[in-house]
């Protein structure tokens, strides 16, 4: 209880707008590395952003460590100029999924699961990502194009599951996520709702009490499936929002990507599983890298993925050890390896 003599003015700690820290993300290469005392490295910077900018949300930079320039936080966002070159076999459209698109916004390639492209916002710019070069543009059903989308779903009693996806689904406003929670209501068939994001780690502000409340709200199951590839990632603002998650009633699971240079260690992966686990998420998926061009120098062999994960398996209780997959377009599942 804070009691105040009379005239004093109480402020309450007012927790930042998560659009407001949105905004406010890191978008100049310069800046970043100045801000880890790095900055002797920028002529290493491409002179053009290859279509994709920088762009890591200042929590998200405060994780990184100053001075060290293979910080596992800062190689995920910092363009390099090795994104510039043309490697045979990574190519724009890395998953086929242009041929799974079924309606506007929406893929359904497997059995039971479409997949809606929700927003193609992020708060992030994963420099490993598919998304750049995605024409988000005219995918989105996002904003005005639920009903498109959610006419298609509700036809095909077939899918059981509906998975947010993007760009990052909580790009969007509470509201709209209220929008598209109304609509699903009229479809009995859908009994789970599954949403792919990883702003509860790059910006853990967005799980705020207008979310929450949406979240614990739905009578559908929910399932959360973060995207985090390093334990730095995690920190008690991270802790934080995975506790309102679960505290909502959703199940957490994280996907992360194997990365050269970033999380290419039994180490590195144990230790994510672990500081993950510590924060009630399971690990879901370990994705072999999609080949989109400019992420070549990201890539692991498959020989080296798969005796990664064996020697996960040999020091990890087996629930924290995450299955192997590469997606490859026309499979009817993510392929195991
Ligand atoms: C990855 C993906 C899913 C989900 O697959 P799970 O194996 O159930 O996680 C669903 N739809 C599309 C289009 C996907 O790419
Ligand atoms: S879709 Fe995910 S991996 Fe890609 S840029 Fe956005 S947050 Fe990063």
């Amino acid at each position: 209880m804070i009691t105040a003599s009379p005239g004093a003015r109480i402020t309450p700690p007012v927790a930042p707008d998560w659009r407001q820290l949105w905004r406010d993300a890191v978008t100049d290469g310069h800046e970043l590395l100045g801000l880890l005392g790095l900055g002797h490295l920028s002529d290493r910077l491409p002179a053009e952003d290859a279509g994709f900018a920088l762009r890591a949300p200042r929590g998200f930079v405060a994780r990184m460590r100053p001075g060290d320039e293979r910080d596992p936080l800062l190689l995920q966002v910092l363009p390099q100029l090795a994104e510039l070159d043309e490697v045979p076999g990574f190519v724009a459209d890395a998953v086929g999924d242009m041929a799974a698109r079924e309606a506007q916004g929406v893929l359904h390639k497997y059995e039971g699961r479409a997949l809606l492209i929700a927003s193609g916002s992020c708060a992030i710019n994963c420099r490993y990502c598919f998304r750049r070069h995605f024409p988000y543009g005219e995918e989105m059903a996002a904003a005005g194009q639920w009903r498109q989308a959610l006419d298609h779903v509700g036809q095909d009693k077939s899918i059981n599951e509906l998975i947010l996806s993007g760009g990052d689904p909580l790009a969007l406003a509470t509201s709209k996520l209220e929008e598209l929670s109304r609509g699903l209501a009229d479809l009995p068939h859908i009994t789970r709702l599954r949403i792919h994001t990883r702003l509860p780690v790059v910006l853990p502000e967005r799980i705020d009490a207008a979310f929450v409340d949406w979240l614990r709200s739905l009578t559908l199951q929910k399932v959360v499936v973060l995207h985090a590839n390093h334990a730095n990632e995690f920190d008690d603002t991270v802790d934080a929002a995975c506790a309102r998650l679960r505290d909502a009633g959703a199940t957490l699971l994280n996907q992360s990507v194997l990365l050269r240079g970033i999380n290419d260690s039994a180490n590195a992966l144990t230790a994510l599983s672990e500081r993950m686990f510590a924060a009630g998420v399971l690990p879901y998926y370990l994705h072999q890298l999609d080949r989109v061009q400019g992420a070549a120098h990201f890539e692991v062999a498959d020989a080296e993925a798969i005796s990664l994960v064996e020697q996960m398996r040999s020091r990890l209780p087996g629930y924290l050890v995450p299955k192997l997959v590469r997606e490859v377009g026309g499979d009817p599942s993510k392929r195991p390896l």
